[in-house]
């Protein structure tokens, strides 16, 4: 099997058992759900493009178990040249969707756990490698979405998982058997959690011994008895349950967050990769967290590509493209938007072997990346707003634009330059509110600060990797200063 269609991705997330509740209701088929649609319609891009010739050496590779040609979401990074080409992949699945395509998370957390599956059996004699590669090779041959899921509830930051009044508020093993663990908790804002096959479990933070049986990762099905899915809101949601495409700005992709509750959920030993070796916990979090850092600077700059391209048509349509100041607005989202990208090339471009046998992306870079992902797009929606206009915040419905009676002015008042029609400038307005205060700007704005990590977190690896004392023996060496 090993590569399949969007269309029969989408055909294989039907009649799951999944317990979904979204707007306070059970979800009985979330593939015919219009809310969650588009969120769909995004990860089955993943699928279709590893079917197009034209991008055949992005978005697919040679397993490295068994040399059959997987997509490259399920793919083990063997040189620096497939991590350059998966930022590649996910800024060109960026341009194409505008919005989060949600694989990338799954494909993170399997290169992560590929390395620090084989760490803990060389220190510890375990043997969750193998495990590992078990559950990989059914991922791969069967083309499975994963979800990996990492963000614990945490309760009071203050307290550890083991100090929490409630235990649950960290994921944890609460029975262990000769046959697997059940384990209790949640995780929330999951990225695509509805969507995928599989999920698969981290830890959040460092543990420490009296929180080992919080040091737990996994992998389970997505319809396994117990879990518990409480869709996300998004803003402007319910224009998804209308008939008005311009509404929308974005008509076809969206993203998807979810909570998941996991109500005493049973584990085989099979599907467990790290349960209770707390002092690989750590490892497990920095490892995920330097990949998805890296895959920000694919596809938000992907997704800027697109917001940068309807700033810049709006210009078009308001007949001001090359009044300088627009210009020179147009220049600065552009070099924020590569500058995002280039992190994403440097840490891919720098990455090392590790004793796996998996290539890690440049942990520091990686870090740099992320945390211009926490700024720039802001900057870049600023500069869209100030090009776009109010318009973007007050524009009348679709409906008012059929309704005989509005749409006649609206034609007429909201028409911009002669030649551009008013539909063409309106779709546009849309899309820039979509990325910037609607649907898409959880997956371009508030993704950007806190998915893979807030920016604190970037800044406190930024300062373990630094080598300051390095810096200051090459100061020390130019200013004829002794070395102490
Ligand atoms: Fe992939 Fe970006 Fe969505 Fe994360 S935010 S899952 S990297 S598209
Ligand atoms: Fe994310």
């Amino acid at each position: 099997m090993a590569i399949i269609t969007g269309q029969e991705y989408v055909q294989s997330l039907r009649s799951r058992k999944i317990d979904l509740y979204l707007l306070g209701e059970k979800v009985k088929e979330p593939v015919d759900h219009p809310i969650i649609k588009p969120s769909i319609n995004s990860v089955a891009v993943t699928y279709d493009i590893a079917h197009d010739p034209k991008y055949e050496s992005l978005a697919t590779s040679a397993s490295h178990i068994t040399g059959e040609k997987i997509n490259r979401f399920n793919h083990i990074h063997q040189t620096p040249q497939d991590l350059v080409k998966k930022v590649k992949l996910l800024r060109l699945l960026g341009q194409k969707t505008g919005a989060c395509f949600q694989r990338c998370v799954g494909m993170d957390a399997l290169n992560a756990l590929s390395i620090v599956t084989y760490d803990t059996d060389q220190k510890l004699g375990t043997e969750y490698n193998r495990r590992f590669m078990d559950f990989l090779q059914h991922v791969q041959h069967k083309d499975l979405m994963c979800c990996g899921a990492m963000t614990d509830p945490k309760g009071d930051r203050s307290l550890r998982p083991s100090q929490q009044a409630d235990p649950d508020l960290y994921l944890r093993i609460v029975k262990r058997s000769e046959h697997g663990i059940t384990v209790r908790g949640s995780k929330l804002h999951q990225t695509g959690a509805i969507n995928s096959h599989e999920i698969i479990v981290m830890p959040t933070r460092k543990m420490r011994d009296e929180d080992r049986e919080y040091a737990v990762a996994f992998a389970t099905p997505s319809d396994t008895a117990g879990l518990l899915y409480i869709y996300g809101r998004q803003p402007c949601d319910l224009r998804k349950l209308g008939d008005s495409e311009i509404d929308l700005g974005n008509k076809k992709y969206g993203g998807q967050e979810a909570m998941i509750v996991f109500d005493d959920v049973f584990v085989p030993w099979k599907r467990v990769f790290l349960a209770g070796e707390h002092e690989f916990s750590w490892p497990l979090v920095n490892t995920f967290a330097a990949y998805h850092r890296q895959s920000y600077g694919g596809c938000k700059a992907g997704v800027g590509d697109v917001l940068i391209g309807a700033t810049s048509a709006v210009a078009e349509y308001n007949g001001v493209p090359t009044a300088p100041h627009i210009r020179d607005k147009i220049v600065e989202m552009t070099h924020l938007n590569e500058t995002i990208y280039s992190c994403g090339i440097a840490c891919s471009s720098e990455g090392c072997k590790t004793s796996s046998g998996t290539f890690l992306v440049n942990t520091l870079l990686s870090n740099i990346c992320k945390h211009n992902v926490t700024r720039f797009p802001f900057e870049i929606v600023r500069l869209a707003n100030d090009i776009a206009g109010g318009l973007i915040a007050t524009l009348p419905s679709e409906k008012d634009l059929q309704n005989p009676k509005t749409g006649k002015y609206m034609e007429k008042y909201l028409k911009g330059k002669r030649e551009k029609s008013t539909e063409a400038r309106l779709r546009m307005l849309r899309l820039i509110e979509n990325l910037s205060t609607g649907l898409g700007a959880v997956g371009y704005r508030i993704e950007s600060l806190h998915g893979a990590g807030s920016p604190q977190a970037q800044r406190i690896m930024i300062e373990r990797e630094t080598n300051i004392k390095l810096k200051q023996r090459l100061a020390q060496a130019l200013a004829g200063v002794e070395p102490e």
